[in-house]
């Protein structure tokens, strides 16, 4: 049958436009990555026809036997990458596999304890318009206004006041670890359970560069194509106790059949996650990331000085403030866009700026790791951002892209891509 660029040369030239973005452009987005050959083929396999309502085993559909063994391999992968009791490996995505973790551990109208969006939290934490909003009576904490860090007193004195039947504890734009034991405590002090999204760090618990969430809480999901690098969708890690009601809650509660192309792609990317080439990657990443921190601060340099929430990072990104700069958000976005870099405008807590300009950049290496950069890269990357944005509407635009264009091709992205067959 015909290839998919005889078939429709209209979407064949949009996706190779694509691939030729990611590879010229330098990807800075802290929640995305580049999933590996293994994975792709994966995603474009038979798999994708198959219905497997169920569980291995017990499905409601026949012809599972090879599927089943699919599933089993990602859900064993899972268990032992993070040292889980259980995993669930079906959630299509992040959000819905946090659907179905707030459907089993609690009520509508019950009362869930989340980081605020505008501090950091996620859609799924309990923002108004999203079904976890809408669904529960949503309670924030923040962080604090001296030093931009998660308060636990605060977190303690909060919780007290609520009496929250779930504690999430994760994020989606924060800079620093969270200190799960006193999350822990404070949940058994109040009577909750503890919920982690580690969405946005399971890449670095897999390589062990930051705290295993998975002793102190009782459930964790993730989504697996951020820092762990695999396809996009979600997952769930719990005690044992919770696994009938987990599952229960992802099918029949939150989907129908399960895709299981994405979830053979899980797998490939769990077996990638526990090797030591992995880890070093991940190294590469948080010491990218502390890298760029370090040069935007720095005032020998072309950063100039630009301000850096909590002085610096944990993880694979940092957060820039803007509050102060003749730029916002939305402008500094669109220079490094110009550029042929591609990050997201952010709000920074307390921002004076509406949502959809904000004061603020969310910068991640995750990428450009996986791309193969390691510090020299990095400190080009940051010389480049700190020159932009010190220089702001008067940056020299064509010098910056030229200097973006020569790291892209001295680090080349996904070569021999197109003889594999995936964009021919
Ligand atoms: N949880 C966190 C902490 C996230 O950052 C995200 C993605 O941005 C999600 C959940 C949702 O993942 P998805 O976009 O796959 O629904």
């Amino acid at each position: 049958s015909q290839s998919l660029a005889e078939l429709d040369p209209d979407l064949a030239a949009a996706m190779n436009g694509e691939l030729s973005r990611q590879r010229d452009t330098l990807e800075m987005i802290a929640s995305e990555n580049f999933v590996p050959r293994a994975v792709l083929q994966a995603q474009g396999s038979v798999l994708t026809n198959k219905y497997a309502e169920g569980y291995p085993g017990r499905r409601y559909y026949g012809g599972c036997e090879y599927v089943d063994v699919v599933e089993d391999i990602a859900r064993d992968r899972a268990k032992e990458l993070f040292g889980a009791d259980f995993a669930n490996v079906q959630p299509h995505s992040g959000a819905q596999a946090n659907a179905a973790v707030l459907m089993a551990l609690m009520e509508p109208g019950e009362t869930l304890l989340g980081l605020d969006l505008a501090h950091g939290g996620h859609l799924t934490h309990g923002m108004r318009l999203n079904f976890s909003g809408k669904l529960y009576d949503n309670q924030f904490y923040g962080v604090s206004k001296e030093d931009f860090r998660v308060d636990m007193d605060e977190v303690r004195k909060i919780a007290q006041d609520t009496k929250p039947k779930v504690i999430v504890a994760g994020w989606s734009a924060y800079p620093r670890t969270l200190d799960f034991a006193a999350f822990r405590e404070i949940a058994d002090e109040v009577g909750a359970k503890l919920w982690v999204d580690m969405a946005h760090f399971a890449g670095l618990v897999a390589a062990g560069l930051h705290p295993n969430p998975v002793p102190y809480a009782d459930v964790v999901s993730t989504t697996v194509h951020k820092t762990l690098g695999g396809p996009r969708s979600g997952l769930i890690l719990a005690k044992q106790e919770w696994a009938k009601k987990l599952n229960s809650a992802v099918f029949p509660g939150q989907q129908g059949g399960p895709l299981m192309h994405v979830i053979a792609a899980k797998a490939a990317a769990l077996k990638i996650a526990a090797t030591e080439e992995f880890a070093e990657r991940q190294r590469r990443t948080v010491s990218g990331a502390k890298l760029l921190a370090e040069r935007l601060m720095a005032d020998d340099v072309a950063g100039a000085g630009v301000t850096v929430l909590t002085g610096g990072t944990d993880v694979h990104l940092v957060l820039v403030d803007l509050r102060d700069s003749d730029l916002d958000g939305q402008q500094a976005e669109d220079l490094l866009h110009e550029i042929g870099i591609t990050v997201n405008r952010n709000a920074v807590p307390f921002d004076p700026r509406p949502p959809m300009v904000t004061s603020g950049l969310r910068i991640g290496t995750p990428a450009l790791a996986t791309r193969g950069f390691g510090d020299a890269e990095f400190t080009e990357v940051a010389d480049i951002i700190g020159t932009a944005l010190a220089a702001g509407k008067s940056a020299d635009v064509s010098a910056l892209r030229g200097r973006v264009s020569r790291l892209a091709l001295d680090v080349p992205l996904y070569e021999g891509l197109e003889d594999w067959g995936m964009m021919s």
